[in-house]
């Protein structure tokens, strides 16, 4: 039997995998594109999608192929991920450089250690292209700084979510998402994820043990 990676998924015909790799706020070269169509090739893959997630689905894997397909892959095959915006360095409505604070986000936090998968979503400016209200974690660039928003989700239960904290520096904000990060950690409960947790607890509480 073949040690499969976590997010590997069983697909319905019950014989082959699908993984979902991760390039950083959805950014790829030339290179990487050409090497993901080498592999896709290589290991006659009959699938490729774009998720929501800015991520690259490979569907219709042979378990055999796993372990090989997810080595010569230029991305991780992450549980978690940052989606982000052109921001400042590319849009026009851009006041923060989304692209800089996610790579920065996936640096500093990526490691952390959490009880459920956490997708988080970087946007340049309020209009909010990169879904950052429906995220466990959002940021949204303001001509003040960032705002930090926390306890998003888009999925069958839907949930807004709420804002812990306003006009951040980049540092400031990489360093709420680390306390808030370890927070969720020591009070959550295993699997429950970041907008179930934010529900439960309130942000009044949140806010007032992180601020
Ligand atoms: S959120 Fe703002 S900066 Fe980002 S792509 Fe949309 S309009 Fe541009």
């Amino acid at each position: 039997m073949t040690t499969l990676p976590s997010g590997c998924i069983q697909q319905r015909d019950k014989e082959t995998y699908a993984i979902r790799t991760t390039p950083t706020s959805g950014m790829v070269t030339p290179d990487d594109l050409e090497t993901v169509a080498r592999v896709a090739r290589k290991y006659n893959i009959p699938q490729i999608k774009i998720t929501t997630g800015q991520r690259l689905a490979l569907i219709g894997l042979k378990e055999e192929d796993v372990p090989q397909v997810c080595a010569e892959l230029p991305f991780p095959i992450a549980g978690h991920y940052v989606q982000a915006c052109l921001g400042n360095r590319w849009c026009n409505l851009g006041v923060q450089n989304s692209l800089a604070m996610a790579t920065a986000i996936e640096k500093r936090c990526a490691s952390i250690p959490v009880l459920a998968k956490i997708k988080m979503g970087v946007s340049g400016c309020p209009t909010c292209c990169a879904e950052s209200y429906v995220r466990d974690i959002g940021l949204i660039g303001t001509r003040n700084g960032w705002t930090l928003v926390v306890g998003g989700n888009s999925a069958s239960r839907a949930r807004i979510a709420d804002v812990l904290a306003t006009d951040l520096s980049t540092e400031e904000a990489l360093d709420l998402i680390d306390r808030f990060l370890t927070f969720y950690n020591e009070n959550g409960k295993k699997k429950q994820r970041v907008s179930r947790f934010v529900n439960e607890k309130g942000i009044d509480a949140i806010k007032e043990a992180l601020l």
